[in-house]
């Protein structure tokens, strides 16, 4: 059993669960420590009894020990990136450099603990000093979901760790082993005890214990909107600083005057790449009418030659999808699309492989209007559809009419539509002749409307949420 981490110790449960290779079913990747509430509370109280140590710890210390996690993770990059294929069910190459992403995550913040600084502002009054200063917030409840097993774990704990604060981490139930590699390596990478701890276990325990303790501060949170809406109803009482990273339903706009290549490799990247699980894939597919039976035919054309199978397989070009109910819902939302009036262009079929796996064949619903429930709720899956549309006007219309705002793209070589796009897009990223999906990993992340909330993740930014400011005023 892999066991828990709290106080700097492993501790083992009574109860333990497998982690099922979602290309294989038969294949159980280990068995992991499921936390109840009193581990859960154990941890967020070991959290907080090391938060003014670790508060008042030596820069060279917080980063020596991000740089040596940093490190390790690139060391091992290739591992991790099976273990991630195996658990998550992403295919290696997208693996390999999902850990590498995290690798640097660690390297950057890092280098971020030797510019922490302040400000010194003039006072309108005379001899009065002011002084601008980030403090730690104290304990950050980090809850995570699955589709970036250790990407989004690590633009979490490591700006929380940089900037002094104390972690309680709760990955997804389906992706407990890049969670605890993850926490093996900081482990040794030298963390003092109770300044990060690992409680693998369900939500409605470990999650809703994590909500109803006031010693946690800060919760930073990514999945559905649905447990988003939990985490900030239940932070109010608690007064805590909160960020949720939820949904998306993100539109891809391809102009009249597009590079049809460029469009049709940013369409089948961002809508079907990591089985299309990501927050940002491009589900939207929003085609101006001159260039729609083009661009549909070309797309449709290499929908169906990509190559869905084992995530381990270097002939795969696409994963599974990660577990039975996700599949279940992907179809469900194919057919519904189909009964309103959707045409299922290419894909949409569960496939057989020589394993027993989640195998579904991307999906290409074309023929679709904005009011169907294809293109208003997040699927989540290798599904995507084409809504048609006159002009730029109504392309842009089109993307905007949701309650998402993650990232949004158009495919143009129009420098005067793609600036207004950058502009009108209601959404936190904009992409321009780019997937959706694919960002850097030391710039702001995150998205307005209903997919976020709180300040933004990553790069430098990530210091609003992970620090609060002190004013101070001296008079000699
Ligand atoms: P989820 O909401 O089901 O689970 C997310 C996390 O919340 C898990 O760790 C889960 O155990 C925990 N949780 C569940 N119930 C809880 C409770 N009652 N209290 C506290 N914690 C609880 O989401 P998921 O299925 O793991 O992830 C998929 C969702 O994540 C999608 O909607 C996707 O768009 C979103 N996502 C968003 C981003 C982003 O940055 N915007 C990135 C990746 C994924």
């Amino acid at each position: 059993m892999k066991p828990l981490l709290i106080n700097g110790a492993w501790v083992t449960t009574s109860h333990a669960t497998g982690n099922i290779n979602p290309s294989d079913v038969s294949d159980v990747i280990d068995e992991y420590a499921q936390a109840g509430r009193s581990e859960a509370q154990a941890a967020i109280a070991a959290a907080a009894d090391a938060c003014e140590m670790w508060s008042r710890s030596g820069l060279q210390q917080r980063h020596d020990i991000l740089q040596c996690a940093g490190q390790e993770i690139l060391a091992r990059k290739d591992e991790l990136g099976n273990l991630l294929a195996r658990e998550e069910g992403k295919i290696l190459s997208e693996a390999i450099a999902e850990v590498t992403r995290a690798g640097r995550i660690f390297l950057f913040y890092a280098g971020e603990t030797l510019r922490l600084r302040g400000e010194v502002i003039a006072s309108v009054r005379p001899g009065v000093g002011v002084e601008v200063t980030r403090e730690p917030v104290g304990v950050v409840g980090i809850i995570a979901p699955w589709n970036f097993p250790i990407a989004i774990p690590a633009w979490k704990i490591a700006p929380a760790l940089c900037y002094g604060n104390t972690v309680v981490f709760k990955p997804a139930e389906l992706v407990p082993g890049c969670a605890w590699a993850l926490a093996d390596i900081l482990h040794r990478s030298g963390v003092p005890a109770g300044v990060f701890n690992l409680v693998t276990g369900p939500g409605a325990v470990v999650g809703q214990t994590m909500l109803e303790d006031a010693r946690i501060d800060a919760i930073t949170f990514t999945g559905s909107q649905a447990t988003g809406d939990r985490v900030a109803a239940a932070s109010l009482p608690h007064q805590r600083k909160i960020q949720l990273e939820m949904g998306g339903k993100n539109p891809l706009v391809i102009l009249d005057d597009a590079d049809l290549e460029i469009a049709v490799q940013c369409a089948v990247d961002g809508a079907f790449f990591s089985t299309g699980q990501r927050c940002t894939a491009s589900s939207r597919l929003i085609v101006t009418e001159r260039v729609h039976d083009r661009f549909v035919g070309a797309l449709a054309e290499r929908v169906s030659a990509l190559r869905v199978g084992h995530a381990l397989d270097a002939s795969s070009d696409i994963g599974p999808v990660v577990d039975a109910a996700q599949l279940a819902q992907d179809l469900d939302h194919i057919a519904v699309a189909r009964a309103q009036g959707g045409v299922l262009r290419a894909g949409g079929e569960v496939v057989e492989r020589e394993t027993n796996g989640y195998f579904l064949q991307p999906a290409l619903v074309t023929e679709t209007h904005p009011d169907m429930r294809i293109n208003r709720e997040e699927v989540f899956g290798p599904v995507a559809s084409v809504v048609r549309v006159r002009d730029y006007d109504e392309a842009l219309a089109v993307a905007n009419d949701t309650e998402f705002g993650l990232c949004a793209g158009i495919c143009t070589t129009s420098l005067k539509y793609s600036s207004d796009f950058k502009k009108k897009a209601q959404v936190g990223m904009v992409m321009v002749n780019l997937p959706t999906a694919g960002v850097d990993y030391h710039v702001p992340f995150g998205g307005s409307k209903r997919s976020s909330y709180g300040s933004r993740e990553q790069g430098s930014y990530a210091a609003e949420f992970f620090t609060r400011v002190k004013t101070a005023y001296t008079s000699p």
